[in-house]
C-alpha cells in the first residue's frame, strides 16, 4: 500500500465554481491526495436522464437544454481563462441535443449512457481548467480508459482484473507525478461504448481506483459531515458518527442511506482501506471513518430507509413439502438479472423484496413465474432498517422496536441473517414517522 489518497466528489461539492474551489482547497492541502474522481454538478445527471428518455418534446427538452447550459456556463464564467475550454463545453452540449434528438425518436440504454455520462465530462474539464487557475497543476484523464465493464448499459459490472492492469499502466504513472481528475460513475463496454454504474455510482468508482491503485484511503467528499444516526433530512437530531465499522456502513448503504453507493464498501473491504466521508462545505467540521473494526460497537447505530419498494409474493400449493419450487423461482429471476432483497417464507409461499423495484417486473417475468405459482405483487411500501451490533444475540431488541412504532402494521420482518441488521416493511406514508420514533427511542442525544 502507498501513500496516495484518492477524493471524490459528488454532485453537489462541483455544482458551482465556489463549491469547486472548495474541492480545490481540499486537495491543496493534502499532497498526497493524487486522484480526484467526480461527480456531474448537482441537478446535471437528473436533467440528461430526462434528456435521454425519448419522453419529452422538443419544447421541454431545448428548456432542458437551457438549464444545463446554464449551469455549465456559470462554472466557466467565474473561470480565469474560460476561453480554454468554451468551445469545448460547446461542443460537448451541442452533442447532447444532437443525442437527445435521436433519443427522441428512438431511445435505447446504450445512447442514454452515452448522454448520461458526459455530466461527469463536463465537470472535471472545468474542474481541471479552475485548479490550473488556482496554479495546481492538474492532469484530465478519460477513467473509461482503465473502468473496463460489461455491456450491461445503466447498471455495468466493472471488470476487476482489466481495471487493475489498465490502472497499473496508464493511470498509476500519471498519479506518481502530479494530480490527476477523472470521472466517476462512467466506463466502458468491451467494444468501448460509454456504459454507467448505476445511480450514485461515482462513490463505487472512486473505491475501486483506490483499490485498484493500491492507495491508502479513499475520501468521500458530500453535503453532510459524515455518516449521520439517520439521513438528517429526515430527523433533525441526528448526529454524525464518528467511526463505524465496514459491516454497519455496508449495511447502512445497502438499505438505503444515500450518502454513499451500496457497492463502494466491496472493494474497501477487500483490500481493508479505510473510507472518510466528510463535507466538502465544511471540511474542518471531520466527518465519519469506516474501518475494518471500532473500539465502539453500540447496540443500536443507526436507522436506514429505502423507499418505494415492491413484495412480491408467490403461492403454491405444490410448494408443500416439495423440493425445487425456490430454486425454480430464483431461476426465473436470476435469469432476467434480477437480484433478489429480503425473503420470508411460509408453508406454501414466498415473499421477498426485490432491490430495483417495479420496473425489473416485466410482464415477461411475470408470466414466467406464473406458470410455477399465484403471484401477488404489493407496492407503495418502505423498508426500514436498524442498524447494529449483536442484535440478534441481544434479548429485549425486538421488544423495543416494536414498542417505539406502535400500532403500525409491519408488512414482513428480516431478523437474524446478520447480527447488525434488524429490518421490516411498513407502508410509505408511514414510514418518515417511524424513522423519527425509532431514532427518538433507540438512538436518543
Ligand atoms: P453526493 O452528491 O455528494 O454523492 P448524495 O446526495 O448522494 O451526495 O448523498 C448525500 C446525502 O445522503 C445527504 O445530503 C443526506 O440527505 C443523505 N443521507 C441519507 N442517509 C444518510 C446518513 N445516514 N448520513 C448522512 N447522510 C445521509
Ligand atoms: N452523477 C451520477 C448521479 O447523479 C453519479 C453520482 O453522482 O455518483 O447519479
Ligand atoms: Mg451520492
Amino acid at each position: 500500500m502507498n501513500q496516495t489518497v484518492v477524493a471524490k466528489f459528488g454532485g453537489t461539492s462541483v455544482a458551482d465554481a465556489d463549491a469547486m474551489s472548495r474541492c480545490a482547497a481540499i486537495l491543496e492541502q493534502n499532497p498526497d491526495t493524487r486522484l480526484a474522481v467526480l461527480s456531474a454538478s448537482s441537478g446535471v445527471t437528473n436533467l440528461l436522464v430526462a434528456l435521454a428518455s425519448g419522453n419529452h418534446g422538443p419544447a421541454e427538452r431545448e428548456q432542458m437544454l437551457q438549464q444545463l447550459t446554464a449551469i455549465e456556463q456559470g462554472i466557466l464564467d467565474s473561470l480565469q481563462r474560460p476561453e480554454m475550454l468554451t468551445r469545448h463545453i460547446e461542443d460537448i452540449l451541442n452533442h447532447i441535443r444532437e443525442l437527445a434528438d435521436s433519443a427522441a425518436i428512438s431511445p435505447t440504454k446504450a445512447l442514454s449512457d452515452e448522454i448520461v455520462a458526459q455530466g461527469e465530462m463536463m465537470s472535471t474539464k472545468l474542474f481541471v481548467e479552475l485548479l490550473r487557475s488556482r496554479g495546481t497543476d492538474a492532469v484530465w484523464f478519460d477513467v473509461r480508459k482503465v473502468m473496463r465493464t460489461d455491456d450491461r448499459f445503466s447498471r455495468a459490472t466493472p471488470d476487476l482484473v482489466t481495471l487493475k492492469a489498465e490502472v497499473e499502466k496508464e493511470l498509476k504513472p500519471l498519479c506518481d507525478k502530479q494530480l490527476v481528475v477523472t470521472q466517476g460513475f462512467i466506463g466502458a463496454a468491451p467494444d468501448g461504448r460509454t456504459t454507467t454504474l448505476g445511480r450514485g455510482g461515482s462513490d463505487f468508482s472512486a473505491a475501486l481506483l483506490t483499490e485498484a491503485l493500491n492507495a491508502s484511503a479513499v475520501q468521500i467528499w458530500t453535503d453532510v459531515p459524515g455518516i449521520y444516526t439517520t439521513d438528517p433530512r429526515l430527523v433533525s437530531e441526528a448526529r454524525a458518527i464518528p467511526e463505524i465499522s465496514f459491516s454497519e456502513a455496508s449495511e447502512m448503504a445497502t438499505f438505503g442511506a444515500k450518502v454513499l453507493h451500496p457497492a463502494t464498501l466491496q472493494p474497501a473491504v477487500r483490500c481493508q482501506i479505510p473510507v472518510f466521508v466528510g463535507s466538502s462545505r465544511a471540511p474542518e467540521e471531520g466527518g465519519t471513518w469506516i474501518r475494518n473494526s471500532t473500539p465502539s460497537q453500540p447496540l443500536f447505530r443507526a436507522l436506514a430507509l429505502r423507499r418505494n419498494q415492491v413484495l412480491l409474493t408467490l403461492t403454491s400449493q405444490s410448494m408443500f413439502q416439495a423440493h425445487g419450487f425456490l430454486a425454480e423461482v430464483f431461476g426465473i429471476l436470476a435469469k432476467h438479472k434480477i437480484s433478489v432483497d429480503l425473503i420470508t417464507t411460509s408453508e406454501i409461499s414466498v415473499s421477498l423484496t426485490l432491490d430495483a423495484g417495479a420496473e425489473l417486473l416485466t410482464e415477461e417475468v411475470k408470466t414466467e413465474l406464473g406458470r410455477h405459482c399465484h403471484l401477488k405483487v404489493e407496492d407503495g411500501l418502505a423498508l426500514v432498517a436498524l442498524i447494529g451490533n449483536r442484535m440478534s444475540e441481544s434479548g429485549g431488541t425486538a421488544s423495543r422496536v416494536f414498542q417505539a412504532i406502535g400500532d403500525v402494521n409491519i408488512r414482513m420482518i428480516c431478523y437474524g441473517a446478520s447480527p447488525h441488521n434488524f429490518c421490516f416493511l411498513v407502508e410509505e406514508d408511514k414510514a418518515t414517522q417511524v424513522i423519527a420514533d425509532l431514532h427518538k427511542e433507540l438512538l436518543p442525544a
